[in-house]
């Protein structure tokens, strides 16, 4: 289990009975006997905080991150996730679906917005607002960040919500980019969900290119 470390008093990655979601908790309860191999417990970030790109997506899956314990490993949004990552040079060695798979992130972390696996994959919002401290602590720590790509409209409202900014200033848009009063970017995509790549919603060339314009940000 990952030591959380803490960011103005408020800890980064949540502890492992993390209590605060009592629907979450429950689920959580279920799955520890359900699935006694599985992580079964809030999912830490993933990748260090010098990193200058943060990716947020929004809840562990059950037979993936909830599963391995680490944020887009063991499903089918990993498979793309860390293909398109590894292509771009956000992260070096191979994929394996396993949180041991000795891959490593490059200039990149990873986390999610809502940190336990939700039944259904849908988290409520008063799960969302209960996980908020952890990913404005996460963010805070991260001296050199520059670029924040949200997967997906519920990890796009939970970052600015994080940020204490408004969802209606910064709308969500596969590929649109924002400059925060800060001066970071936040560009936004379909999440690569295995639903939004059968439907069409996200091709391997949309997501492309969503890369290649953090590149582009990061470089300027
Ligand atoms: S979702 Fe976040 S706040 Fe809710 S129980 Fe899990 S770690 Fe705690």
């Amino acid at each position: 289990m990952t030591v959380s470390a803490a960011c103005g008093g408020v800890l980064t990655d949540p502890p492992a009975d993390c209590p605060l979601c009592p629907r979450l908790v429950e689920f959580r309860r279920d799955n520890r006997a359900a699935f006694p191999d599985f992580f079964n417990a809030p999912v830490p970030s993933f990748g260090t905080a010098d990193a200058r790109l943060l990716i947020v997506g929004m809840a562990p899956g059950l037979k993936g991150a909830n599963r391995t314990g680490r944020p887009f490993t063991g499903d089918f949004a990993g498979d793309l996730l860390y293909a398109t990552l590894i292509r771009h040079g956000f992260a070096r060695g191979t994929y394996d679906r396993r949180s041991d798979d000795g891959l490593a992130l490059t200039d990149c972390r990873i986390t999610n917005a809502v940190r336990c696996v939700p039944p259904q994959n849908k988290p409520v919002g008063a799960e969302v607002n209960a996980c908020r401290p952890f990913l404005t602590a996460t963010m805070a720590e991260m001296p050199a960040l520059q670029v924040i790509l949200v997967l997906g409209s519920l990890a796009h409202g939970a970052t600015l919500a994080a940020l204490g900014l408004k969802k209606s200033a910064h709308k969500f848009g596969h590929g649109a980019k924002a400059v925060l009063p800060d001066g970071r970017a936040l560009i936004s995509s379909y999440h690569c969900s295995r639903y939004n790549t059968n439907t069409g919603v996200l091709t391997e060339d949309m997501f492309d290119s969503v890369f290649q314009e953090i590149r582009r940000t990061l470089n300027r």
